[in-house]
C-alpha cells in the first residue's frame, strides 16, 4: 500500500560592482537558459527583461547551455545586457543526442504517426533531445555543479512585475524544493505510457514515495490514473540537489531505460512534475503567485491581495491563466492546507 495522500567554454566574469547588501545575501543560485544561436534576439529580450525586473538588484550569475558552441554574436549580445557573471557552456554529446540503445526504426515510426496525428513537435528529434536533457541531464553540466538553485528562463518569455524579493532566498528560507507559476494539462498523446511506467517504479521502490506527496494534485482518483496536471517547466525555480539525489536519479534512469523520450514524446514538464509530486514533500512545492510571467500563449498575473499593485505589474489581471479551463490551479488549490 503506497502512502498516497488521499485528501487531496566560459567567458571571463563581467566586471561589476556588487551592491554590498545583495551580494552578502545572495543564495547559491544561477539563472539558466538553454538556447540555440538562432534564438539570439529572443534570448537577449528575455535576459534583459529579467535583469530589469529582478537581477539588476541581485546580480545572480547566468549560465547558458547549448549542444553546439555559442556564436561570438550570441555571447557578445548576451554579455551586453547582464549585470553579473556569465558562462556559456556546451552540452556533452551523450547528454543530448539520442542514445544508441534506441531502436531508430521504432522511434521514427512513432514520429511519423505523431505527425499524422498532428501532435505538437511530434516529428521532431531535436525537441525530444531537449526534453530528455531538461529531464535528466542539465543539472549534471560542469558549469552547474557549484550551484544548488537554478531559475530556468527561456527565450521569448516575459516578466511583468517588479521582483523585489529574492525568490531563491524564499526557497532556501522556507525549505522549498520546486517553484512554479503556471500549471496545466499535458497532451495525453505525448505520454501514453508515462504514468504506468512511473507507477511501476513506485511499486518497485515504495520507500521512495514521500508520505506527504502531492498525489491529490496529479490524480483525481487516488492514484489510479493521471489527470495530466503538471507544472509548466519553461519557468522553474528549483533545487538541483533534488534532481541529483538518489531517488530522482533512479526515477529518471528508469524512465530513460524504457525509451519513452523517443518512442513517445515525453516532456520534461510531466517528468519533473511526477518526480516532484511523488518523491518530494508537497509542502516543499511553491506557487510563486507574485511573479508575473508569460510564455506564449499563457500568462500568470498575480492574483493575491495587492500583489498586482505592489509589483507594478504590466499584465492584465483579467487574463490571468490560473482559472482558465485548461489550468490545473484547481487541482493545486485542493491540496493546499487551507483548502
Ligand atoms: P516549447 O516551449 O515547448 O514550445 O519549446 P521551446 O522551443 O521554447 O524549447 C524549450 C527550450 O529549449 C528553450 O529554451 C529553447 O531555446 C531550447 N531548445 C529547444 N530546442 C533546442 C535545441 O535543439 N538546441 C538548443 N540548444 N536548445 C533548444
Ligand atoms: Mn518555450
Amino acid at each position: 500500500q503506497l502512502p498516497w495522500a488521499d485528501s487531496s567554454p566560459v567567458l571571463p566574469p563581467v566586471e561589476h560592482i556588487d551592491m554590498a547588501a545583495n551580494a552578502t545575501q545572495r543564495q547559491n543560485a544561477t539563472l539558466l537558459m538553454l538556447a540555440r544561436n538562432t534564438d539570439t534576439d529572443s534570448a537577449v529580450r528575455s535576459v534583459r527583461e529579467l535583469e530589469d525586473k529582478f537581477n539588476k538588484k541581485f546580480n545572480y550569475p547566468w549560465v547558458f547551455l547549448n549542444e553546439e558552441p555559442f556564436s561570438d554574436e550570441f555571447k557578445r549580445r548576451i554579455s551586453n545586457v547582464i549585470s553579473g557573471q556569465v558562462s556559456f557552456g556546451q552540452i556533452p554529446h551523450d547528454h543530448w543526442y539520442q542514445p544508441e540503445s534506441i531502436d531508430e526504426p521504432k522511434a521514427s515510426a512513432a514520429r511519423e504517426q505523431m505527425v499524422k496525428d498532428n501532435i505538437i513537435y511530434g516529428g521532431s528529434v531535436s525537441y525530444r533531445n531537449m526534453c530528455r536533457f531538461n529531464s535528466g541531464f542539465f543539472y549534471r553540466h560542469p558549469l552547474l555543479q557549484q550551484y544548488k538553485w537554478y531559475w530556468r528562463v527561456e527565450p521569448d518569455v516575459h516578466f511583468h512585475c517588479d521582483i523585489d524579493n529574492d525568490p531563491f532566498k524564499y526557497m532556501e528560507d522556507n525549505n522549498k524544493v520546486y517553484g512554479f507559476t503556471i500549471t496545466m494539462y499535458e497532451y495525453h498523446a505525448t505520454i501514453p505510457t508515462l504514468w504506468d511506467t512511473a507507477m511501476k517504479f513506485t511499486r518497485e521502490n515504495p520507500s521512495f514515495v514521500h508520505p506527504n506527496n502531492a498525489m491529490g494534485y496529479i490524480s483525481d482518483n487516488g492514484g489510479e490514473s493521471y489527470n495530466l496536471c503538471h507544472f509548466w517547466s519553461n519557468f522553474e525555480i528549483a533545487s538541483m540537489d533534488f534532481w541529483r539525489g538518489e531517488v530522482y536519479s533512479k526515477f529518471f534512469d528508469y524512465l530513460d531505460d524504457t525509451g519513452g523520450f523517443y518512442y513517445e514524446r515525453w516532456g520534461d514538464a510531466p517528468v519533473h512534475s511526477l518526480g516532484i509530486t511523488l518523491f518530494a514533500d508537497r509542502d516543499q512545492i511553491h506557487f510563486f503567485d507574485d511573479i508575473g510571467y508569460e510564455h506564449n500563449p499563457y500568462t500568470h498575473c498575480p492574483r493575491g491581495d495587492g500583489k498586482w499593485q505592489q509589483g507594478k505589474c504590466a499584465c492584465n489581471p483579467d487574463r490571468n491563466f490560473d482559472y482558465d479551463g485548461y489550468s490545473c490551479m484547481k487541482q493545486w488549490d485542493r491540496i493546499q492546507p487551507n483548502a
